[in-house]
C-alpha cells in the first residue's frame, strides 16, 4: 500500500501534490501570478551556489533591478540547503532538498494581507486546528502584534516575541526587515519534556512551518535603518513540513511521497524501518540525498570536483556509502531515482523529460564511487601497514586529506576503518588541510567578474532603461543613445580614442547569449565612428555595445546609425544553425539521453558540449556528419515562431537546461527535422550552411564531451590547409601526394631493416671482443673476478655479454659498465657457485652505483643500475674488487 492509500483508510488528509496545488490556487485567487519553480542553478547570481529559498531567484524583482511580470507572485520553489546536511536523518524537519511554498509582494500588499492570508490558508483551506498554531514576531514589531492580536484574535500570551537572530531577516547591507513565523504544536509526544519547553524550543514539538518576512528597511551597511519606499513581502513555508503536520506523521520522511521512497529504500536494502536508530538514519539520509541528486541532475548539474558539481558528487557518494552500510550490493541509486521521478513528475515535468539522463548520470557516478572505494581501501591498507611498521597510532591529517581529496575517499569511512583496527586520524590536521584548499577555491572564485566587464559600471545605469532587439530581419537600425559609459563610469560623452559602452533603445546587434557570440560592427553619428568589438546583455533587458571611438565623438541623446558586420553575422548564423542539426543528429545516433551541456558559436567555428559519458566512435562521428550534411543538402526551411512556453513544450521542441525562459519563447525549426527553443540568429535555409565537418571530439570535464566543427567557408579553408600540409609532406620526402603513403611505408621499411642491421652489427662487435674480455678474469679473494667498461653498448648488450662471460669461468663475479648517450649502465652478475660462496651482486651494485651518480639494487646473482656520471666509471669498477 502507498502512504496515501493507508491514509485514506484512516482519515481525510491531503497529499504533498495536493497541498502544493492548494497553496498555489489559493494565492492565485488572491491575484497572484503563479510561476513555475526556477532552476536550482541561480541565474546571474554569483553569490549563491544553489537556490535555497523561494525568494532567491526573485532577488532582481526585490531590489528593483528587474521589473516583475506582476507585483504579486506565488511559487513552489525547489530548494537545496547543504548547510543542513548534518541534520539530515537526525531531526524530523530537515532535508537537503525540499520544496518551499511562497507568496511574494513587490511593493504591493504588506503585513496585514500577508498575515491574514497565511492564517486563512492554514486554518480554513487546510483546516489546521487554530489552537495548535502560535505566531512569533520580532521584538518591537507592534504593528504585527496588533494584526495578530486585534484582527486575527490571537491572545497576547500566545504571540511570542523573538530577537534578531530568529526574527529579523538581514543579509549584509540592503533590504531587510522583521519576520513573523508560525509554529505548530505537534503535541507532547514530540516534546523534550523540559519545563521550559515552549514555542522556540529546539526539540521537535513546536515546529516552524511558515515564515513571513516583511522587508521594510534599508540597511546602509553601517547599522542605520531607513524605511524603504517599496515594501516587500517574502514568505516561505516548507511543503514537506506542512504535509507532515497535516498528515499528522512523525517527520517529513513519513509524508506520502517521501514515505513511498523510504519504503523503496527499505525494500532494496531488505531492512525494516524503526527497528534500529542507526539504520533509520542511513535510510533517511539515502531517502533525502537521492531526492536532491535527482532534482539537481534534472537541472543540468553534473558531478564534478567543484562548486555545484561537487555538492552533487558529495550527496550521491554519501547516499551510496550509506547504501553500503545497509548492505546493499551493486548499484541502486537509479532504481530509487525512478521512484522520485514517478512521485514528483506531475509538479516537475522536467524529471520525466530528463529521465534517461538522470538515471545514466547516477549509475555512472555510483560505479565510479564503488571503484573509488575499492581503490581507497587499498591505499589505506598501505598507509596502515606503514603505520604498523613505524608504530604510529595516528594517521596524519595530510594523508587523510590526500585520501579524501585525491582519491575521493570519504573521511568518515577512513575514520571508521582505522578505528576498527585501533587507529585514529589527526582531525585538526585534516581540517587545516581542508581549510587551505577551500581558501584557495574561494580566492579563485572571487576573481571572476561580471560578464567579462567590471560590473559596477553597469550597475550605475538607470534600471528602467531597456533595449529592443530588432536584428533578426535587419542588420541596420536607427536609434538614439540612452546611456553611455567609459570603462569605469557613466558619462555624458566619449571622444576619439575612448573605450566605452553605448546603450541605445533599439539595436540590430545581437548580444552574446545562449552560446552565440555577440555581433561586431559600427555605430555612426554623422562623421563620428564607434567600432563595436563586442555586444553583451546587461541586467534589466539592456544591450551594451562595447568598443572604441575611432573618429569624432558621441553624446547622450545622439541619433545614431547602427550597422552589424554582415559577413561576421552570416558566418555565425551558419554555425548556429548547424549546431541545431548536430544536436538532433547526435540524439538520433547516440540516443535521447544525450543532453546539451553548453555550446559556443562565432564566425569561425562551433563547439557543442554534451553529456553521453562515452567517447563517440569514429563510425558514430561519420554517421552524425553525414546526417547533418544530408539535412543541409535538403534545403530545409528555417522557421521561427514565438509562442507560450506551454505551447512550445507541446510541439516537442527541445529546451535547454538551466535556462530561465519567460512566458513567451522563440522556437526555431528546421523542416521537420529539428525544433529547439532558441533566441539566436539563423540562416533562412539549411542549404545556406553549405558544408559541415567535425574537426574533433574530446573530453573536457567529468562526463562532458565536446565536438568542434566547421561550416561553409570554414570547411573549405580546413581542407585547403590539409591539402597544403599534404603537399609539403610529400615534398619533404621527395614524392607527390598521390604516392605519399607508399613512399612513407617504403621509408618505414627501410628504417626497420637499418635498425636490425645495426643491432646485429653491435652484437657481433660485442662477441668479437668477448674472447679478449674473457682473458681478463683475475683471481680476487677466491673469486674469478672481471670488471670492465665496454664501449657503446646499451643495457641489453651488457646483459647478453655478461651472460656469455658467466659461462667461461666457474665461481665468477662480473662487473660491466658502458656509456650510452651520456647515461651510464652498470651490471653485476655472479654465478651460482660464487653466490654460494658469499658473493652478492645486489650489494655490490648498491655500493658502487652512487659513484656513477645513480642508485640501484638487485638479487644476489644479478643486479643492474643506471647513472648520470660517466666520469665515475673507473672508480666504480675499482671499488667493486674491494667488496668481495
Ligand atoms: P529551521 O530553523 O527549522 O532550520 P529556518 O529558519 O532555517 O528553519 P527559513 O529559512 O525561515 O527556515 O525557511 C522557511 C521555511 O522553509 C521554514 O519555515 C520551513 O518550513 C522550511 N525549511 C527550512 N529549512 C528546511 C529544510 N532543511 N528542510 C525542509 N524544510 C525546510
Ligand atoms: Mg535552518
Amino acid at each position: 500500500m502507498t502512504r496515501l492509500e493507508i491514509m485514506e483508510d484512516t482519515m481525510e488528509k491531503y497529499g504533498v501534490n495536493e497541498l502544493r496545488k492548494m497553496f498555489l490556487d489559493f494565492f492565485e485567487s488572491k491575484d497572484h501570478l503563479k510561476m513555475k519553480s526556477f532552476s536550482l542553478v541561480p541565474h546571474n547570481d554569483k553569490s549563491l551556489l544553489l537556490i535555497n529559498s523561494g525568494m532567491a531567484p526573485l532577488k532582481p524583482y526585490f531590489t528593483g533591478q528587474e521589473i516583475p511580470p506582476r507585483r504579486r507572485v506565488t511559487t513552489c520553489q525547489k530548494c537545496i540547503r547543504t548547510g543542513d546536511i548534518e541534520n539530515i536523518g537526525k531531526t524530523a524537519r530537515h532535508g537537503t532538498f525540499f520544496e518551499m511554498l511562497g507568496n511574494f509582494s513587490f511593493g504591493d500588499y504588506f503585513k496585514t494581507e500577508a498575515i491574514h492570508w497565511s492564517w486563512e490558508f492554514l486554518t480554513e483551506v487546510v483546516g489546521l486546528d487554530a489552537d495548535r498554531l502560535y505566531p512569533s514576531i520580532y521584538l518591537d514589531d507592534d504593528e504585527a502584534f496588533d494584526i495578530w492580536n486585534k484582527e486575527i484574535g490571537i491572545a497576547p500570551e500566545r504571540i511570542f516575541r523573538f530577537g534578531k537572530e530568529d526574527n529579523f531577516w538581514e543579509h549584509g547591507s540592503g533590504p531587510c526587515g522583521p519576520c513573523s513565523e508560525i509554529y505548530y504544536d505537534r503535541g507532547e509526544k514530540y516534546g523534550c519534556g523540559k519545563p521550559t519547553c515552549t514555542v522556540g524550543c529546539d526539540c521537535d514539538r513546536y515546529m516552524e512551518i511558515w515564515n513571513n518576512v516583511f522587508s521594510q528597511f534599508d540597511n546602509d551597511g553601517k547599522g542605520n535603518y531607513s524605511e524603504l519606499k517599496q515594501k516587500n513581502i517574502d514568505t516561505g513555508m516548507g511543503l514537506e513540513r506542512l504535509a507532515s503536520v497535516v498528515q499528522d506523521v512523525d517527520s517529513i520522511f513519513d509524508v506520502d511521497t517521501i514515505f513511498d521512497l523510504r519504503s523503496r529504500v527499505c525494500e532494496l536494502a531488505s531492512v525494516e524501518y524503526e527497528k534500529d536508530y542507526k539504520t533509520d538514519v542511513s535510510i533517511r539520509i539515502i531517502t533525502d540525498h537521492i531526492r536532491s541528486a535527482t532534482f539537481m541532475i534534472s537541472d543540468g548539474i553534473m558531478p564534478s570536483n567543484e562548486g555545484r558539481g561537487y555538492v552533487l558528487r558529495r550527496l550521491i557518494r554519501r547516499a551510496a556509502r550509506h547504501g553500503r552500510l545497509l548492505g546493499i550490493e551493486g548499484t541502486f541509486l537509479a532504481k530509487l531515482s525512478q521512484t522520485v521521478i514517478d512521485g514528483s513528475k506531475d509538479g516537475y515535468p522536467e524529471l520525466e523529460e530528463k529521465k534517461d539522463m538522470i538515471l545514466t548520470v547516477l549509475t555512472e557516478e555510483e560505479n565510479k564511487f564503488n571503484k573509488t572505494i575499492d581503490q581507497g581501501i587499498n591505499i589505506l591498507n598501505d598507509m596502515q601497514a606503514e603505520m604498523e611498521k613505524s608504530g604510529e597510532k595516528i594517521l596524519s591529517g595530510d594523508k587523510a586529506f590526500k585520501l579524501y581529496d585525491t582519491y575521493g575517499f570519504p573521511i568518515d569511512l577512513t575514520k571508521e576503518i582505522l578505528e576498527e583496527k585501533g587507529y585514529s586520524i589527526d582531525e585538526d590536521g585534516f581540517n587545516q588541510a581542508m581549510k587551505v584548499q577551500k581558501d584557495n577555491a574561494r580566492n579563485r572564485r572571487a576573481k571572476t567578474n561580471y560578464m567579462g566587464a567590471d560590473a559596477t559600471v553597469y550597475e550605475q545605469i538607470d534600471t528602467s532603461l531597456t533595449t529592443e532587439f530588432v536584428g533578426y530581419d535587419s542588420l541596420t537600425a536607427k536609434s538614439s543613445i540612452t546611456a553611455l559609459t567609459t570603462e569605469t563610469e557613466l558619462t555624458q560623452a566619449i571622444a576619439e580614442g575612448d573605450k566605452g559602452t553605448i546603450i541605445v533603445s533599439e539595436t540590430p546587434f545581437y548580444g552574446t547569449m545562449g552560446g552565440q557570440e555577440g555581433d561586431k560592427g559600427v555605430i555612426t553619428a554623422g562623421d563620428s565612428v564607434f567600432e563595436v568589438k563586442d555586444t553583451i546583455h546587461l541586467l534589466g533587458g539592456k544591450v551594451g555595445h562595447i568598443g572604441l571611438v575611432t573618429k569624432g565623438m558621441f553624446k547622450l541623446g545622439d541619433e545614431v546609425m547602427l550597422s552589424v558586420d554582415k559577413s561576421n553575422r552570416l558566418a555565425t548564423c551558419k554555425n548556429h544553425s548547424a549546431t541545431h542539426l548536430l544536436q538532433k543528429a547526435l540524439r538520433q545516433v547516440v540516443g535521447t539521453h544525450v543532453e546539451q551541456a553548453g555550446s559556443f558559436v562565432d564566425k569561425d567555428h562551433l563547439r557543442f558540449d554534451f553529456t553521453p559519458f562515452k567517447a563517440l566512435t569514429q563510425e558514430e562521428i561519420e554517421k552524425i556528419e553525414s546526417i547533418v550534411n544530408e539535412k543541409i543538402a535538403e534545403n530545409l526551411i528555417v522557421d521561427t515562431q514565438i509562442m507560450t512556453i506551454d505551447e512550445a513544450r507541446k510541439t516537442g521542441a527541445m529546451a535547454l537546461f538551466n535556462e530561465k525562459y519567460g512566458e513567451k519563447v522563440r522556437v526555431v525549426s528546421m523542416g521537420d527535422f529539428s525544433k529547439e527553443f532558441c533566441g539566436g540568429t539563423h540562416v533562412s535555409n539549411t542549404g545556406d550552411i553549405r558544408l559541415f565537418k567535425i574537426i574533433s571530439e574530446s573530453g573536457v570535464a567529468a562526463g562532458v564531451r565536446r565536438i568542434d566543427a566547421l561550416t561553409g567557408d570554414g570547411v573549405i579553408r580546413y581542407y585547403n590547409n590539409l591539402e597544403n600540409t599534404l603537399k609539403e609532406a610529400a615534398k619533404a620526402v621527395k614524392s607527390d601526394s598521390s604516392n605519399l603513403l607508399d613512399r612513407i611505408n617504403g621509408i618505414l621499411d627501410e628504417v626497420k631493416s637499418l635498425k636490425s642491421e645495426n643491432e646485429s652489427l653491435k652484437s657481433k662487435l660485442a662477441n668479437n671482443s668477448l674472447g679478449d674480455v674473457a682473458s681478463e678474469f683475475k683471481e680476487v679473494s677466491g673469486f674469478n673476478f672481471l670488471a670492465k667498461e665496454i664501449e657503446s653498448v646499451d643495457m641489453n648488450g651488457l646483459r647478453n655479454l655478461s651472460d656469455d662471460l658467466k659461462t667461461k669461468k666457474e665461481c665468477c663475479v662480473i662487473v660491466l659498465a658502458s656509456t650510452d648517450g651520456g647515461k651510464v649502465n652498470l651490471i653485476v652478475v655472479a654465478d651460482d657457485t660464487a653466490v654460494k660462496n658469499g658473493a652478492h651482486a645486489g650489494n655490490i651494485i648498491k655500493a658502487i652505483a652512487p659513484l656513477v651518480g645513480g642508485g640501484g639494487g638487485g638479487r644476489p646473482n644479478m643486479a643492474q643500475a643506471g647513472g648520470k656520471n660517466p666520469a665515475g666509471i673507473k672508480d666504480a669498477l675499482e671499488k667493486a674488487a674491494t667488496l668481495l
